[in-house]
């Protein structure tokens, strides 16, 4: 193999650029080295580049949403083998910490967490994978890369949304914010068997997305209605049983809260940039539950099982592609919500 590879790195705000850096190594004996074959840009991959999560030092490789080959392996590397094509947990785990053991992997005392944040990311050819033992999942057999390319983020987060949003059976799920995550959030939701899901965006394109493919039953846009005024008129004047926030902005924020009913839940997934208030002289007597966190990553092998049954199909996010040698514009197009775009995937860069 070469000694260097593509590979985008940050530099501090605004300053991302594709560079020719070392090729990744070996360190640790449960590491394995992936020849990465598919990889998205994730929306806190723009929060990151406009510096928006300052934890994030210069140099860092960043992108955490992948699939790809296995190429190297350490020496305790016993689940996975050189020529594996996997799915990848955007959050690392060693399974043996405090954390670990009780299935909170995003805190894993190992330090290693997330790619593209404290360690290097995806979007590059190649990738390091610490503790390759728990966080690699061998693709099966028909199924394609695009098929579970979301299982390690974007889809675990959806699903955790839900987890927490405690959805039963004929409720009513209101999801702020109708973007790659928010209609991941949808697509989960209905596996808990709601009689409505309601989308809400100020982007009707994506509320139209949502609707034509059948994560939501029902699209509001805020520029045109009052949104907790129109979701007390479809529950009877009660307000949705669980709203779902995936966004991280005032605005759906405040909308998940004022438009669940007295005795609900309210599940915050989206990465804020802002302290928020918490409106306790109001929210008190409604008797609401919030639940909020960052993703554990800890369903995907029955995510991939979902998508292999059909009962998950997030293909249709895939509206832009391009190689790797096209990411700058493809941060440019999907950070600014350009062209309807919904997911950029980066296919391998072309020499
Ligand atoms: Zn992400
Ligand atoms: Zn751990």
């Amino acid at each position: 193999m070469a000694d260097t590879m593509k590979a985008l790195v940050y530099h501090g705000p605004e300053k991302i650029a594709l560079e020719d850096v070392p090729m990744p190594k070996i360190i640790e004996p449960d590491d394995a080295i992936i020849r990465v074959t598919t990889s998205t840009i994730c929306g806190t991959d723009i929060h990151i580049w406009h510096g928006g999560m300052p934890e994030v030092q210069d140099p860092r490789i960043i992108g955490h949403e992948f699939v790809g080959e296995v190429v190297e392996v350490g020496p305790a590397v016993r689940n996975s083998k050189v020529g594996d094509k996997v799915a990848v947990s955007c959050v690392t785990q060693c399974g043996e910490c405090f954390y670990c053991v009780r299935g909170i992997y995003s805190h894993c005392e190992t330090g290693s967490w997330i790619f593209g944040y404290m360690i290097d990311g995806c979007q590059a050819e190649y990738v390091r994978v610490p503790h390759a033992n728990l966080g690699l999942f061998k693709i099966p057999e028909g199924l394609t890369e695009e098929d579970v390319l979301f299982v390690g983020d974007i889809l675990s987060t959806g699903y955790m949304g839900s987890e927490n949003a405690n959805i039963e059976p004929g409720d009513t799920v209101a999801v702020m914010g109708s973007g790659p995550v928010g209609m991941c959030a949808m697509a989960t939701a209905r596996l808990w068997g709601p009689s409505q899901i309601i989308a809400v965006d100020m982007v009707q394109s994506r509320l139209d997305a949502a609707i034509k493919n059948g994560v939501a039953d029902i699209g509001l846009n805020p520029a045109n209605v009052n949104v907790p005024e129109a979701i007390k008129e479809l529950t009877g004047g009660r307000g949705a049983d669980r709203t779902i926030e995936a966004v991280g902005a005032k605005g759906t924020y405040e909308l998940a809260l004022e438009s669940v009913r007295a005795g609900g839940n309210v599940s915050l997934l989206g990465v804020f940039e802002q302290p928020q208030t918490l409106a306790m002289n109001k929210l008190w007597i409604k008797n609401i539950t919030i639940r909020m966190g960052l993703v554990n990553a800890n369903r995907i092998p029955e995510l991939i099982n979902l998508i292999r049954t059909g009962k998950i199909n997030m293909n249709y996010l895939i509206t832009h592609r391009a190689p790797l040698n096209g990411i700058i514009k493809g941060y440019d197009v999907f950070g600014g919500k350009k062209e309807n775009c919904l997911k950029w995937v980066v296919t391998p860069y072309q020499k």
